[in-house]
């Protein structure tokens, strides 16, 4: 008998962790970190539910933190087993986690300063850098569709997911006294409407299915609206002087948004001559993206003519912004520029400087083109109900114009989470929905209750045999 505990990620979109277990072996999939308000995040510094140096294997969907970021955590409670994950998640992986680690140990240090004047108990770092080189001294990369025994009777297969490079669908057989049982997790799906990846890829058999649905409770508008109404903000912006701001992940979103802006730069409808990527990591990230292009989808003949000569030839505007000089130039500008940014949700990173300098005009306008989980500053610009929020310290008023374009999410919508889905043969796999906050799991469990196929919306800390 497997069984398969819910340890993150269930009725919330982030801390994606999965224990997969038998009689033998005991796999983790993903070990991401909680993401959002002060109270979410303070769930990364507790122990994990179960002993980490009894796990014998990782299996990474996607180089994303809310689903590698508690990795370096894990073994410094004790894991030292093999981390699989796809050859593009390799380099992304330390990217990311490296710069977690540079960001939590920046901010620690600063935090602690204000406790030791107040008399007040230091904290301890979640992990240091000596852990995530030891972790990524573990990673095993497997190329996307080749089926890999990891372990004695259970093996391993990947299929492009089509949300950030590298990410994947993980497929794992399981066999136990002469019975085999597979089990998917969709990990994060992407949008179709990708202008670089492809789409996610579909898989037809599974007794347990674990679906993602984050957007379960929407669909995207249709792409060339939003493309319009992109072009539309930017000639807003350019006639009445403000700069443009859009938070954006710096693994998948920015590289979308260079894409997109050299397609209308292409058509006559990019008026800004700057465009500024104001992010080390958003850099390094373009770069491994640029070195992977076999990987991107090809039916745009323009683009893949010249994605090979890297990203300034596509985008004649584009500015690298490194260092933190750099970055505080581009706070001097009043107008005219696109400045990207992360963090993607607005609660850590250089976007928060770009706001604070930025929210309070009234020709500015602020481009929100990814998820904004509860709790985040991106949440409160979504939801546009304060008239005054507080940013580094400072209180800044709302007098930008906010806009929401969610067709260029990199996560699927309702509707094609259900399309994806529904590629399942009959006897239609147990199904279990993750990754979502509550309204989005409840509004898609709906949906397949009116297909006759039962979704279960699991709690954290519930196991499920099969
Ligand atoms: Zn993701």
């Amino acid at each position: 008998m497997t069984q398969l505990s819910f340890y993150g990620a269930t009725g919330q979109v982030t801390g994606s962790c999965y224990l997969l277990e038998n009689q033998q072996q005991r796999i983790l999939l993903d070990c991401g970190m909680f993401q959002g308000s002060k109270e979410t995040e303070k769930q990364n510094a507790l122990d994990f539910p179960f002993d980490p140096a009894s796990i014998d294997a990782v299996v990474l969907s996607h180089a994303h933190l809310d689903h590698c970021g508690r990795l370096p955590k894990l073994l410094k409670d004790g894991f030292n087993g093999p981390v699989f994950l796809t050859d593009a998640s390799f380099p992304l992986l330390e990217l990311m986690l490296k710069d977690a680690v540079h960001l939590q140990t920046r901010d620690i240090e600063w935090e602690n300063k204000r406790r030791e004047r107040s008399g007040k108990e230091l904290l301890e770092p979640l992990y240091e850098l000596c852990h995530v080189e030891d972790l990524l001294k573990l990673r095993q990369p497997i190329a996307y569709e080749k089926e890999t025994i990891i372990l004695p009777g259970i093996s391993l297969s990947f299929h492009d997911a089509g949300h950030i490079l590298g990410s994947a669908i993980v497929r794992l057989h399981i066999t136990d006294e002469n019975d085999t049982k597979t089990l998917v997790f969709s990990g994060d799906l992407g949008n179709p409407n990708s202008p670089l990846l492809r789409d996610p890829s579909l898989l037809t058999e599974a007794d347990v299915l674990l679906l993602e649905s984050t957007y379960g409770d929407r669909n995207h508008k249709l792409l060339e609206h939003t493309l319009d109404e992109l072009s539309d903000t930017l000639a807003a912006a350019e006639k009445n002087g403000g700069n443009v701001i859009i938070p954006a992940f710096s693994v998948g979103r920015t590289q979308d948004l260079i894409y997109w802006l050299g397609k209308l730069e292409r058509q006559g409808k990019l008026p800004q001559k700057q465009i500024y990527i104001d992010s080390p990591m958003a850099i390094s990230a373009s770069e491994i993206y640029a070195a992977n292009t076999t990987l991107f989808n090809v039916d745009d003949p323009e683009f893949s003519k010249t994605a090979p000569h890297g990203w300034h030839a596509w985008l004649k505007g584009l500015i690298y912004s490194q260092s933190a000089e750099e970055s505080m130039a581009i706070n001097r500008i009043a107008g005219g520029a696109i400045i990207i940014a992360g963090s993607g949700m607005c609660n850590g990173g250089r976007i928060r400087h770009h706001l604070k300098y930025n929210l309070w005009r009234r020709n500015a306008h602020i481009l929100i083109v990814g998820f904004q989980a509860e709790g985040t500053l991106g949440r409160m610009l979504v939801d546009g109900n304060k008239k005054y929020l507080k940013i580094l310290g400072a209180e800044v008023k709302v007098e930008a114009k906010i806009h929401t374009l969610g067709a260029l999410s990199a996560h699927a919508d309702q509707s094609q989470l259900l399309d994806w889905a529904s590629h399942f043969n009959a006897p239609k796999p147990r199904l279990y929905l993750v990754h979502g906050e509550k309204t989005a799991a409840l509004s898609l469990q709906s949906c397949f209750s009116r297909r006759a196929w039962p979704a279960t919306i699991p709690k954290i800390g519930e196991t499920i045999s099969f």
